[in-house]
């Protein structure tokens, strides 16, 4: 019999945002869209448990992001749960404006269990910062959740497991614009075999958002000259996020 009562249900649920986001209660105000997301799975509240290749059987119907990646960390549902070490869910603002999506994890990410990190995390990071966005300001995730052996290219059938995933966490985090890194992950999204020059600058719709490319920044640091393309990119990106904001 469960004996919580309504005082412990209300600590409980306090701890559980404290584990989330801190020492600041979120409320879903604009000025809190900084808070940085944590992932806490352990902490969600997930009815139904029964598993199919290790994702839970009512993943489409999860409310929020932890209960989401609750839902799905187990996944087996393709040959990469076997090699990977860490399953990486994806990181920062569940009510992010601003989704960058890469194409899977590296080697770093799959140690960590964080997407970006190391050397072109950093650089990421900094990308964002020129633009004005913190990266707790931002979600990063990427289209594989798993890390493929040796950093190859995802195929096709890894990518039909795994592109659902990423389509629920776009329901849930609802963002104004996506920033897809490296051509992969772009034409991955896109169903397309375009070359970088031919998508550079324009817009696409992914999934009923907005999407914008630009190089992935491992391709940076082995192409510094690239960078100035970035620049531009990643400028058109915010200046199309301020038309949009000044909409409201
Ligand atoms: S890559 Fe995606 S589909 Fe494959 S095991 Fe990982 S989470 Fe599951």
């Amino acid at each position: 019999m469960n004996n919580e009562n309504s005082l412990d249900k209300a600590l409980r649920y306090l701890q559980q945002q404290q584990g989330l986001f801190g020492d600041v209660l979120y409320k879903g105000l604009e000025s809190e869209k900084k808070l940085h997301y944590t992932e806490t799975p352990q902490d969600s509240v997930h009815v139904n448990t029964q598993l199919i290749n290790g994702v839970k059987a009512d993943w489409q119907q999860s409310a929020s992001l932890v209960d989401l990646q609750s839902g799905i960390c187990g996944c087996t549902q393709c040959p990469l749960a076997q090699t990977r070490t860490k399953f990486v869910f994806g990181v920062g603002n569940p009510n992010a404006d601003i989704l960058v999506i890469g194409e899977a994890p590296g080697a770093d990410e799959d140690a960590q269990g964080e997407p970006f990190v190391g050397r072109a995390g950093q650089l990421l990071t900094k990308i964002l910062q020129a633009i004005q966005f913190e990266r707790e300001h931002v979600f990063i995730a990427n289209i594989l959740k798993c890390r493929p052996p040796g950093n190859r290219t995802p195929i096709p059938s890894e990518v039909e497991q795994c592109e659902p995933f990423l389509h629920k966490q776009i329901q849930l985090i609802k963002p104004k614009f996506i920033l897809a890194v490296g051509l992969t992950a772009a034409n991955t999204l896109l169903k397309s075999k375009y070359k970088m020059a031919d998508i550079r600058g324009k817009i696409f719709d992914y999934q009923g958002v907005k999407m914008l490319v630009t190089y992935h920044p491992a391709a940076l640091l082995r192409n510094p000259e690239w960078k100035k393309f970035t620049w531009e990119d990643v400028q058109l990106l915010r200046r199309l996020y301020d038309e949009e904001l000044a909409k409201k």
